[in-house]
Formats: C-alpha cells, structure tokens, sequence
C-alpha cells in the first residue's frame, strides 16, 4: 500500500479525475471509521480532510477507550452497552494501541453515589459491557485504597473500586484507521478542505475542493457525500441549507501534563470533584495527564485552546483530592484542548447533554452524522454506511460488515506478545543507551510497524545521537507511510511528543524542520513558516498556564 506523503500529487490527480461511490468529509475517527467500513464493503471511497487526519477532536480527546461510567449515571444503557462491548473489539483489533488499564474510583462519605450504589453501578457496567469474569469491578476498603494509591493519604476517602477501561492515543488510532482503508482501496487526502456542495437535478452530486498547500480548485465527484466533521458539521449543513431541525452545541474540555513526578499515581485514576464533574489522572510513562473540563464554547473552532482559568480548575480539583501533591500552575509541561460536538438540548447544561451520535439527512442527500465518542467509532460507521447503501446502492452486491476482523497496525498479536516485543526492542535499545520507557512507548505507538524503524534506526544511529535517530527513523517512517505532510502533523498527531514529551520537541525541532524540509522539497519561506506554526502551538500548549 502506498500512503506516502512524496505521492501527494498523484493522490490529487486521482481525486480531480475519477468518480467517487461515496465521499467523506472529515478524516477524524468518524471519518476514518466510514471510509474504513465503506471500502472493506466494496464501496469505491474517497475521504478529505481541511486539515490533518485527526486534526480536530481526535487527537483531543481523554485517550481512553471506554465503556462510559458516566453515562450510566445520566442512565443511558444502550449507549453504556455499545461502548462497553466495542472495547473489548477495538482492544483485539490493535492491542498494541488499545492498552487494558485499571482505573480507580475513590469513594468519599459525602461525595458521589456512595459504596454500595457504586457497587451496585459497576456491577451493571460490568454485566453491559461484558466484561470477563477477571476484569470484573473489585470494591476497596479505606485500607485497600489507601494501599493501592498512596497518594490520597489525609483524604476523607471512605473506600474505592477499580474497574477495566482501556487506554489508547486518539490520533495513532485514527490513522491505523486511515491506513486500514488506503489499504482496502480508499483514496485518502489530508490538507484537502470541502468548499461547497454540487448538485444535480437538486440532489448532491460532489463537492467543490481547495489543496491548501497550493490553493488551487477543483470539484470531487461522488453519488454519496457524508459530513463526519465533528465540530465543523453544522458549517456544512449550513452550506447545504440543511441546518434546520437539531443542532450542534459544543462544549470544550481540557487537559493538562505534568511530570510524572509532581503527580506519581501508580495508576490511572477518576475522581469526583464535589461539582458533579469528574476528573481522570492518567499516567503515561514520564508524565500524567489529567483532565477534563465541560464548558460552553463559541470560539474559533480551528484553534481551541486551554485558559489559565481551565487549568486553575483541574489544579485545584487535584489538590482538594491529593492534598500532598500540592501542585502549581508553573508545574504544567502541556495541554490540550479539544470540541465536544454534542446534540443541543433545550434546558440542559453542558455535562448533562448526551454523547450519543445522531444522523441527520437533508433534502438533497447529505448524510451528516455528529456526537458520539473515540470507542464507538466502528458502530456509527456501520450504521453511515447501512444508510449510505439503503439510499444509493441498494442494488449493489456488497460483501457484509467486517471491521471486527480488520486487524489495525496488521498486529496480529496478542497482550502478552506485545509485551514480549516491547522487552526485545528494549534489549537493542539499551545498546544505545535508550531507555526501556522509549521502547515501550515506541511498540505502543507503531505495533508491528517498529520493526521498520527500528532497522531505520539502526542506520542512523551511526550518524546521529540516538534520540534524534530514533526521531528521525519515525520521521521518515511517517513520510513515507503516514501521509505526514508538516512538521506538526508528525509531533502532535503521528507522535503525541508536544503534549507527552514538549522538552524533546523543543530539543531536535530544527533537526526535524531540516530533515522533513529536505525529504519534501521546501522552500526556505514554506520551512519558515513550518517552523512558526510548530513555535505557536509549542507557546499555546504550554506558555501562560
Ligand atoms: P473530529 O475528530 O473533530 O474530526 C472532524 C474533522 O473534520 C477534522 O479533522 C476537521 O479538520 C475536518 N473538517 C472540518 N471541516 C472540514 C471541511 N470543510 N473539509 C474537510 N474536512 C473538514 N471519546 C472516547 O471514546 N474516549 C475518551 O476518552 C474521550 N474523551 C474526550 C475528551 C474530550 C475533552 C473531548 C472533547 C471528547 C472526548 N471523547 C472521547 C469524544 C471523542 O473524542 C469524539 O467523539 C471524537 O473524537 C469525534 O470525532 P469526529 O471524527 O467526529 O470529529
């Protein structure tokens, strides 16, 4: 499979001149999930997006791919049971990338559902999401939680339980996704935005489309068009006129890194904040994330950031639960904020609106599908394409819905082989003086796929220091396979370095910025420009927090 970013322009050719069964517009987890199950279907598929893959919510989100306790609160079964049991699918599908993870929910005398409605709830959730049997919820006392998180010593913690979630990094997981459909013959194109709609006979019949490199027009033809924008979904029903009826609301939620060692959980947490919001601290090999925030937003969609005010919060909810951490704003080392694109509901607040993913369908054909979350992305593609198939191609002989087998990363492997592979790749790194976290979060990364930067690596090592060989073994890996098109896509989407590793990125960013200019033909202004986008991200994450 060619997925090569060198190939860009044969990829436009293709897209100008050919004609499309189906269209997606927007190429986040929604997008991918579709133009994944639409081609393994036999559907001839095209996807754009105006930015990166994975630009917009999903590569902002709490990186977990879970059943949704909360909802079971807000006593949404159905949208619990669906979540629930697609964990146990996507984990399967990309182990690698899907990681089983421990949480641990302290329990306090005056806060939240108390011991035994807990008990009770994660039971249920258990029982929903099919859990097995040795991953079923487990109830604390004071002792035992105390014991398994020190931290929430000179707490009033009454008691705990720990319950299975899993853990995964949003953008890797949208582009394995990505990747999956070039290979099952989708033609996939970042940085390619959706300007206006074409009709015939009054019914969409394509779209017109901007290259926002080079800026240039053209129409992409498709007897089917899908808007999978997530935040954006509304601005193309409004070019559709089709923004009538329900709309979006979005709310934006934030996250913050700190050094793992001004936040050491031993594993990942949730805590209730005494506002009726509930809070995650997540560790993640030298840092712990925490977050997130629910707040109203009706700011500039394209740049989505967190305030001083957004990490106040977080700071003072981990404080009032771990009050030996006593942390300061000074000690954040990033951030991320990212769009929630829920459903409105009139009279409801921003925490209380529902997660689940609603498909609205216009006069002239668009089919718009908006809400939703990361872990359902399979079934709302399933059902997209159920639909796309009823309207246009009812008389088609298409093969039936297989992404449950659809090995993402070609990983097929298991837990325990990952974990194998993680010690091999750790026993070459550590002739290069490489620690066992970068090989480790190199396999969680890459899969599979490690074995052709490790040997990459190899190569480079013998010129560069070996973390900026280890760099540029994933750069080139990322050109060439991974549609990396600017020096951004590669630290915040291919590699998550900005929000878990920002030291590194500040470190080797003009190594990275020669070295990506060089492989894609730069100019001396387009490597400038590069360079002060990666620098205004770099502030906006981490600067004045
Ligand atoms: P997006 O990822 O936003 O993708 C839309 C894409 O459309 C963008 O890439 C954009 O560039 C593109 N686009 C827009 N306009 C155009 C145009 N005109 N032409 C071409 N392309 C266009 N879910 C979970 O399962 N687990 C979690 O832990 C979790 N945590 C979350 C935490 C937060 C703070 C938030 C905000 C959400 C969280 N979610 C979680 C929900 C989940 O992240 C989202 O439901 C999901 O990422 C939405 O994906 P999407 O593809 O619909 O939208």
């Amino acid at each position: 499979m060619n997925f090569s970013s060198r190939d860009r322009s044969s990829f436009l050719f293709r897209l100008k001149n050919e004609s499309f069964d189906l269209l997606v517009i927007g190429g986040g987890i929604t997008g991918a999930g579709i133009a994944l199950d639409a081609a393994s279907r036999g559907l001839k598929v095209a996807l754009i997006d105006k930015s990166d893959f994975a630009f917009g919510t999903s590569s902002r989100s709490t990186k977990l791919i879970h059943g949704g306790l909360r909802y079971l609160k807000q006593l949404e079964f159905g949208l619990v049971k669906e979540v629930g049991s697609e964990r146990a699918i996507v984990h399967k599908l990309a182990p690698h990338l899907v990681v089983p993870e421990k949480m641990l929910l302290p329990l306090h005398e005056k806060k939240g559902l108390g011991y035994w409605l807990t008990s009770i709830g994660l039971k249920v959730y258990d029982f929903l999401a099919g859990v097995q049997p040795e991953d079923q919820r487990r109830m604390l006392t004071r002792h035992q939680t105390l014991k398994a998180e020190p931290l929430l010593r000179n707490n009033d913690v009454k008691g705990g339980a720990l319950y299975a979630e899993y853990r995964t990094d949003d953008a890797r997981l949208t582009i394995e996704i990505i990747k999956a459909a070039a290979h099952h013959g989708a033609l996939l194109l970042n940085y390619v935005a959706a300007e206006e709609f074409v009709y015939t006979d009054q019914h969409i019949s394509g779209i017109t489309a901007t290259d926002q490199f080079n800026q240039t027009s053209f129409t992409v033809h498709a007897k089917a068009v899908v808007n999978a924008t997530g935040p954006w979904v509304d601005e193309l029903r409004e070019r559709n006129n089709s923004r009538t009826g329900k709309r979006l609301h979005l709310t934006k939620g934030i996250h913050i890194v700190l050094p793992h060692y001004k936040l050491p959980v031993r594993q990942a947490i949730y805590f209730d904040v005494g506002d009726g919001r509930m809070i995650f601290a997540i560790p993640r090999g030298r840092v712990t994330y925490a977050g997130t925030t629910d707040t109203d937003y009706d700011g500039d969609k394209n740049n989505v950031v967190a305030t001083r005010d957004d990490a106040a919060y977080l700071i003072r909810a981990i404080n009032a639960m771990f009050p030996v951490v006593a942390l300061k704003p000074e000690d954040i080392e990033s951030s991320w904020a990212g769009l929630r694109p829920l459903i409105f509901e009139e009279g409801k607040s921003a925490s209380e609106l529902s997660r689940k993913d609603e498909i609205f369908e216009s006069q002239s054909g668009l089919i718009s599908i908006a809400g939703g979350k990361l872990t359902g992305y399979r079934k709302m593609a399933e059902r997209v394409v159920n639909l796309v198939i009823r309207r246009h191609f009812a008389q088609y002989t298409l093969k039936k819905v297989n992404t449950h087998h659809i090995k993402l990363a070609s990983s097929d492997w298991d837990t325990k082989e990952v974990k194998r592979y993680i010690h091999a790749v750790a026993t070459q790194f550590a002739v290069h003086n490489l620690s066992f976290v970068a090989a480790q979060e190199l396999v969680e990364r890459y899969g599979m796929q490690t074995k052709i930067i490790c040997a990459e690596f190899e190569q480079l090592a013998n010129i560069h220091p070996a973390p900026l060989a280890l760099l540029l073994a994933q750069l080139k890996y990322g050109i060439r396979h991974e549609m990396v098109c600017t020096i951004n896509d590669f630290f915040v989407r291919r590699t998550g370095l900005l929000y878990f590793n920002i030291d590194e990125v500040r470190q080797w960013k003009d190594a990275i910025a020669e070295d990506i200019g060089s492989i894609l033909n730069w100019s001396p202004e387009r490597k400038k420009q590069e360079v002060a986008l990666l620098n205004e991200l770099l502030s906006a994450a981490s600067a004045d927090l």
